[in-house]
């Protein structure tokens, strides 16, 4: 986990005028997501290993998923349905899996795998 501090300007009020705000930012090493919860990053490096442990997600011959996974977190799906944009990636490869199954067993019903 990477941390970044910036200084935010913010208007306190009409006597004090505009101060800064020290903002402190936690960024994912394993993908783009950044947040100022330190807790909910942490969790959230702690599921990549996970996942890396029990399917071997986020490997190099896995870049489609990867690519998938940052296009999620950059258009903030990920933010509008509450999911993590790995797992959301995981999820939506697992679609595409098994449509293929699907298909492969109607053509083989149909008989048009010969
Ligand atoms: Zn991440």
């Amino acid at each position: 986990m990477e941390t970044k501090i910036n200084y935010d300007l913010r208007f306190a009020n009409s006597e004090l005028g505009f101060s800064t705000v020290k903002v402190i930012t936690y960024h994912c090493k394993y993908c783009d997501r950044a947040t100022t919860d330190k807790d909910m990053m942490v969790r959230h490096e702690n599921d990549h290993l996970r996942l890396q442990k029990s399917e071997n997600l986020y490997t190099t011959e896995d870049e489609f998923k990867i690519d998938l996974a940052n296009l999620i977190n950059k258009h903030s799906v990920d933010t509008d349905v509450d999911e993590y944009d790995f797992l959301l990636a995981d999820y939506l490869c697992k679609c595409l899996e098994n449509y293929s199954s699907t298909s492969k067993a109607s053509k083989r019903l149909s008989g048009q795998d010969e």
